[in-house]
């Protein structure tokens, strides 16, 4: 018999599964609470789970993991980057960015990426697979448990497009905000997307007050095409309703994410546009310095030119906040995670 691995399922689906087995459903419970709450990594480290039952549980389930290859450190210590290898030998990036008080980390979706923008390294090398819930979580797990770090926030902003494996994602996200397992509140985990309207929309019927972020980069047609060629399925003004109704329906305020790139998309129109969307969406602005990525050609930045930007959304009545960038010297930003290693 084939195992399954139970960090794949939800409580919900544990429950059904152990029903029809007649074992109590209580049982997934204390399992959620080992695997989520205490690290357990192994079956035998339950230590309230009767003999019997753990021998039947292990031949039928087992544990999932995801193999540390690289642990790396920045040198101003404000980020730390692993690179995990995955059962088929597939590699994925999980960051962990530390400010003022808050440690977040910035969890991957898919083994590459199928969306391509050009200032981004996670699409490169093109698009492996997507992740199993298990290996969402599991980069989660070994950040807070193996590591020891007490994360305060959770970004699914690491490499892949998290609304093109939504199935998975949403499932992670239930079983992170379950109290029977990890009980992490709603409002410390954001979402980030290039803009997949179906996703979008189905994001609302998750029930969370999860935050959403839209990768904006562009406020017009003809440049978004050329920055992110998803624009040309899913163009701005569909975006820009799809994100309306959305809100409509009891979202939270959206933020709109905005890659600085010298003369690109930084002129007074430019500015004009993204405050026009983020109006009509009262969403807040998130600007980012472009983190440079070997092989692409965009200039990289004076914190001049970011600020400029910042005024002249303020002078509209934005709300902005600028990312700060971390861990350069490990290439720990967003989009700089390419799952490549030097072996
Ligand atoms: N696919 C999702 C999530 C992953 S990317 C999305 O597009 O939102 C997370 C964020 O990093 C996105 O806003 C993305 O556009 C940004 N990003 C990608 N490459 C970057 C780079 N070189 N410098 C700065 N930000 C980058």
């Amino acid at each position: 018999m084939v195992k399954k691995d139970i960090k794949n399922f939800t409580l919900g689906e544990l429950k059904e599964e152990f029903k029809k087995n007649s074992e109590p459903p209580y049982r997934a419970e204390q399992i959620f609470s080992w695997i989520y709450k205490k690290g357990a990594e192994d079956f035998s480290a339950m230590n309230n789970i009767p003999k019997l039952f753990m021998d039947k549980l292990a031949e039928s389930y087992y544990i999932g993991d995801i193999k540390p290859l690289k642990h790396l450190k920045s040198i101003d210590g404000t980020a730390e980057k692993v690179l995990f290898e995955l059962d088929d030998g597939n590699l994925i990036e999980t960051v962990l960015i530390y400010s003022n008080k808050r440690k977040t980390v910035c969890i991957s979706t898919q083994a590459g990426c199928k969306y391509a923008c050009v200032f981004c390294a996670s699409g490169m090398n093109g698009f492996k697979r997507d992740l199993s819930v298990s290996e969402i979580l599991s980069q989660m797990l070994f950040l807070e448990y193996s590591l020891k770090h007490d994360i305060t926030n959770f970004v699914f902003m690491g490499m892949g497009e998290p609304l093109d494996n939504y199935e998975n994602v949403s499932k992670a996200i239930k079983i992170m905000n379950s109290p029977k397992a990890m009980g992490i509140a709603a409002r410390r985990i954001t979402v980030s997307t290039s803009g997949i309207i179906p996703g979008i929309e189905k994001f609302k019927e998750l029930g969370l007050q999860v935050n959403l972020s839209i990768s904006l980069h562009a406020a017009n047609n003809r440049l978004r095409d050329s920055l992110m060629p998803v624009n040309k399925k899913y163009p701005i003004e569909k975006l820009i309703k799809a994100c309306e109704v959305y809100i409509d329906g009891g979202g939270r305020m959206l933020t709109l994410e905005y890659i600085v790139l010298k003369d690109v998309n930084d002129s007074q129109k430019d500015i004009d546009g993204l405050s026009k969307i983020a109006k009509r969406l009262k969403a807040k602005v998130n600007l980012i310095p472009y983190s440079c990525v070997a092989g692409l050609e965009f200039k990289s930045l004076l914190r001049e030119d970011v600020e400029n930007v910042e005024s002249g959304l303020l002078k509209k009545g934005i709300s902005v906040t600028v990312r700060e960038s971390k861990g350069k010297d490990i290439m720990a930003a967003c989009g700089q995670l390419a799952g490549t290693i030097i072996r």
